[in-house]
């Protein structure tokens, strides 16, 4: 199938998704997971419309080029990939979101180098998997404390990848777990403005995660295929 049907496809799985548990469709957003594709497959993509299309990338020096590569065209970055700090330099002035902040050191660093405004997202490890980056479920209140105190860091919400089943009902408890310690969060940090933001399923088990509140849905291989 090509790019762009599987593109209508997902949109219409994801409008399908939403309506069934009484959802606002337009407030899920679908980042397109571009590691390793080519440009060619980018450009096809970011086509498709209508206007502005969200792209992710977890290499940071990869997604510079590309940036760079397909600049005119009306594509938004998110970072989503685990980020060391010596390559934060390449995502600058490249990237709208970095949706995988998981320590003070990182946030501090990121901070310093990139615009006002600039969202993120805090990654949660929710089973403190070993082989995985993200923060433990009782480090995300004093990291969400301290992105806020930080100048140009907008702070949106959570970010997670659950361990790997290939059966998408065994995301459910994972997607549920990270709604509540948002909930929890929210009710620690009494904000004027609740955080609200959830980057959770890919392509295959986005729709249970919509379903548990997912605001961002991250999705490689159901749109370019494998890698
Ligand atoms: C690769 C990747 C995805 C996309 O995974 P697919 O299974 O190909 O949809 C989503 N999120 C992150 C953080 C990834 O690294």
């Amino acid at each position: 199938m090509s790019i762009s049907y599987n593109i209508t496809n997902i949109k219409n799985r994801m409008s399908c998704a939403a309506k069934r548990c009484g959802r606002d469709p337009t407030s899920i957003r679908l980042v397109a997971v571009s590691k390793t594709k080519s440009f060619m497959a980018i450009r096809e993509a970011a086509l498709v419309g209508p206007g502005h299309f969200v792209f992710g990338e977890n290499y940071a020096q990869e997604l510079h080029d590309k940036a760079l590569e397909l600049t005119g065209l009306p594509i938004e970055w998110h970072f989503i990939g685990h980020l060391q700090k010596n390559k934060i330099k390449y995502l600058i002035p490249m990237v709208a979101c970095i949706e995988t902040i998981d320590s003070i050191e990182l946030a501090n660093a990121i901070s310093k180098r990139v615009t006002r405004g600039t969202e993120c997202f805090i990654e949660v490890n929710i089973e403190d998997e070993k082989s995985k980056s993200g923060i433990t479920p009782a480090g995300i209140l004093p990291l969400a404390e301290h992105i806020l105190t930080l100048p140009n860091l907008n702070l949106q919400g959570l970010m997670m990848i659950p361990p790997f089943d290939p059966n998408p009902e065994k995301s459910r408890p994972y997607f549920k777990k990270l709604r509540e310690l948002l909930d929890k969060l929210n009710g620690d940090l009494k904000l004027e403005n609740l955080l609200c933001g959830l980057s959770m399923g890919m392509s295959h088990d986005f729709e249970i995660a919509i379903e548990e509140g997912a605001t961002i849905v991250r999705i490689g291989t159901a749109i370019f295929g494998g890698r």
